[in-house]
């Protein structure tokens, strides 16, 4: 049975943060589609110069191009032994096409972890979060001694420090709404195939991570 995770919830949950606790404690990959979007645009490469606009307004980018990322990357051969998605898929034209394409590939059904925080909490969350530019770590103004323009305080990167444009406080309501719209549904859509299970993300990161592995455990991961 192979590894395959996919973490759910709003803007702000944490997936990033758990995703990368995760995926080093059962050594297989962390697909993020948001990430494969960012380092397109900062590259302009095709992808990129078309997804940039929804991007910086907080929408989604349309389900055709992202499907297509996300269905080339699970042939790759270090998905063989399971992934972590995290933010795919956010809507149920997403979830559709990756049944579609995990069906294809003859890998086990994705558990699903819901991650639970209330509306107040993601949006302190998002406003102090600031990323590196290089390697990726995320960041946060009230527990880590970083601001933008700082270089990152990773051993051996070099980065600087930023914060995402979709982090200011348009783009946070409209990715919010968004999420309510298009993604929740989501949450029914696994429950009903049971697949899903629920974890309150609300706590410490190290808490939280504990909830998830033991939720994976349960269900025969890790
Ligand atoms: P994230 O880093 O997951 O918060 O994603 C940042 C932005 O990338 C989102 O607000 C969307 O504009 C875009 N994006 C990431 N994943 C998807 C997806 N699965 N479907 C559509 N747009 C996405």
């Amino acid at each position: 049975m192979a590894s395959n995770i996919i973490l759910l919830g709003p803007p702000g949950a944490g997936k990033g943060t758990q995703a990368e606790l995760t995926v080093e404690k059962l050594d297989v990959p962390h697909i993020a589609t948001g990430d494969i979007l960012r380092t397109a645009v900062s590259e302009g490469t095709e992808l990129g110069l078309k997804a940039r606009k929804y991007m910086d307004a907080g929408d989604l980018v349309p389900d055709e191009l992202v499907v297509q990322i996300v269905r080339d990357r699970l042939k790759q051969a270090d998905c063989a032994d399971g992934f972590v998605l995290d933010g795919f898929p956010r809507t149920i034209e997403q979830a559709e096409a990756l049944d579609e394409a995990l069906g294809e590939l003859e890998t086990t059904k994705p558990l699903v972890v819901n991650m639970q925080v209330d509306d107040e909490i993601l949006v302190k969350r998002l406003s102090g979060r600031r990323m590196c530019d290089n390697c990726g770590a995320i960041f946060h103004i009230s527990r880590d001694d970083v601001e933008s323009g700082d270089t990152c305080p990773k051993p051996d990167c070099d980065g600087t420090i930023y914060q995402r444009s979709d982090d200011r406080p348009e783009a946070i309501r409209q990715r919010l709404a968004v999420y309510k719209e298009q993604t929740e549904p989501l949450i029914q859509y696994y429950n009903g195939k049971g697949q899903l299970v629920e974890v309150d993300a609300s706590d410490s990161i190290e808490r939280v991570n504990d909830t998830v592995m033991a939720a994976l455990r349960d269900r025969g991961i890790g």
